[in-house]
């Protein structure tokens, strides 16, 4: 089993129709697609090596992963907002033999890195689609690593969850149960991190020749992504919560092609969600999931939406094809309906562990289960509703942020003797950090130490001055009561 079989099927069944568009303009067919993808597979040397590529939505990307999965290499997606320092832990980590760059961030990643850094632009790039193709690779392991996904971790370090054939194949499928049936008259417009949620969605849209549409800007611009599904056929979309509110802002009604949101990868208010849905009707679709279940553990289809209650809209559905999902009692039993407890979850879909990381893997999947770190009950109709996080995260506009890794970047400031970061709700974002800060330093002051060492979305919104953190006994510091200071 080899994801590149979705794309040999449908470079077969429709090779002259348009597969990858940037804005309006078609690049390439499905048989140039095929074509370039098994050109690059036939350089990128030993099956099993890490192929890293670093960008911002870019048509490249997609030959890339196939390219990648024909040469029976792992592909390790690097989220574009991150600081050069960070991604280059992530190459570490991975042991990736290259990495694939966009041209800008190329530039920031070359002096910090060892890696070998293509930018996707260059003349070596353009000879490699000039090397004659590799052959389809027709007897692949389905356990064999398709993708490395790499999650902030608690202590600062990402883990990369590892992704196999098989796990991908899963998800496309449960995708294509559950939420959408595209076909070669569709498409789908890449607005959220194709290194994430939206690249990840490539598989089950690639398999039915549903259109690559990667928009021109960046960064996520509402008014682009409108037009593009005013003007390609049978559009869906993956978008984190804060873009679907933006989308929501423009005041426009809903593109006349556009079909399918789905929402997720972090809360949506149910205020939020509602007046997404007078503005759009019910083209929405939620899912649960995270990056070692991929987009799948439970969700509300569009059906689930229409007259839905309350309870309804603001839970994150049920369990999602093929996935078992349970929670549980601190003792290891089954919850009841209504109790809280930590969502479980296992299938075809949940990842084989952490990259070189046993401690990590043997913390989260235990007894076959998949530890979400989510704390959450099922309603006696089966509607999973997440309750709180175990593991202290924020979810600020659909991108994690460990308070742990702001706060020692934040102790490392002369000036600051103590620093107590956490979530603050907030109606854009969904949460936004605020950081209460003992010491001297000034705002200005800490936001230049933090750009200098990490991504820009993971600084504080606000810094607030106290005079000393709330601790337990043990010194611990409480959170507890720094969120409620904030409310
Ligand atoms: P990631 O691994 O980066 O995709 O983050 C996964 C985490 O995002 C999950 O463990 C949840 O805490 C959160 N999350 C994902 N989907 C939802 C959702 N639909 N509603 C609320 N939180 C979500």
């Amino acid at each position: 089993m080899n994801l590149f079989s979705l794309l040999d099927q449908t470079a077969a069944r429709c090779a002259d129709r348009g597969a990858v568009f940037v804005g309006d303009r078609q690049l390439h067919t499905w048989r140039e697609l095929h074509d370039r993808a098994l050109r690059l597979a036939a350089t990128f040397g030993e099956p099993g090596s890490r192929i890293a590529i670093a960008s911002e939505n870019r048509p490249e990307i997609v030959e890339l992963m196939f390219a990648a999965w024909a040469a029976e290499c792992v592909v390790v997606p690097i989220n574009y907002k991150l600081h050069p320092r960070e991604m280059q832990q992530i190459l570490e980590d991975a042991g990736a033999s290259r990495v694939f760059a966009s041209p800008k961030i190329a530039a920031e990643l070359t002096p910090v890195t060892d890696v070998p850094v293509e930018p996707v632009d260059s003349a070596q790039y353009a000879e490699r689609l000039a090397h004659a193709p590799a052959e389809v690779p027709r007897d692949t392991d389905p356990t064999r690593l398709a993708w490395l996904f790499y999650t902030s971790g608690t202590t600062g370090r990402s883990k990369g969850a590892m992704l196999s054939h098989r796990n991908l194949m899963a998800m496309t499928v449960a995708h294509l149960a559950d939420f959408d049936s595209p076909d070669e008259n569709c498409s789908l417009v890449h607005g959220a991190p194709m290194s994430h949620g939206s690249g990840l969605y490539i598989p089950p849209y690639v398999s039915r020749g549903a259109r690559q549409v990667i928009p021109e800007s960046a960064g996520f611009d509402p008014n682009e992504f409108l037009d593009l599904c005013e003007r390609h056929p049978g559009c869906s979309a993956f978008l984190a919560p804060t873009m679907v509110q933006r989308l929501v802002q423009t005041g426009r009604s809903c593109p006349r092609e556009l079909r399918t949101i789905v929402y997720g990868g972090g809360p949506m208010y149910v205020e939020s969600l509602k007046k997404a849905i007078a503005a759009f009707g019910h083209i929405f679709v939620q899912l649960y999931g995270q990056g070692e279940a991929p987009m799948t553990i439970t969700g509300l289809r569009r059906a689930d939406h229409i007259d839905a209650d309350d309870a309804t809209l603001g839970s994150v559905g049920y369990p999602r094809s093929g996935v078992d999902v349970a929670v549980l009692r601190e003792d290891g039993s089954f919850a009841g309906p209504g109790e809280i407890g930590e969502i479980v979850c296992r299938g075809d879909v949940v990842m084989s562990g952490y990259w070189n990381n046993p401690e990590a893997t043997a913390a989260t999947l235990q007894n076959g289960w998949l530890r979400t770190g989510d704390m959450g009950s099922f309603d006696e109709r089966g509607y999973l509703t997440l309750r709180d996080r175990s593991k202290d995260v924020v979810i600020s506009g659909g991108s994690n942020i460990y308070p742990r890794e702001v706060e020692e970047v934040l102790l490392e400031h002369p000036g600051v003797e103590e620093a107590g970061v956490v979530g603050a709700p907030d109606e854009e974002w969904g949460e936004v950090v605020v950081a209460f800060i003992v010491g001297s330093a000034t705002p200005e002051e800490l936001d230049a130490h933090l750009l200098d060492r990490i991504a820009r979305f993971k600084r504080p919104k606000r810094y607030i001055y106290i005079d000393e953190l709330p601790k337990n006994s043990y010194g611990k510091v409480l959170k507890r009561e720094l969120r409620a200071r904030l409310a």
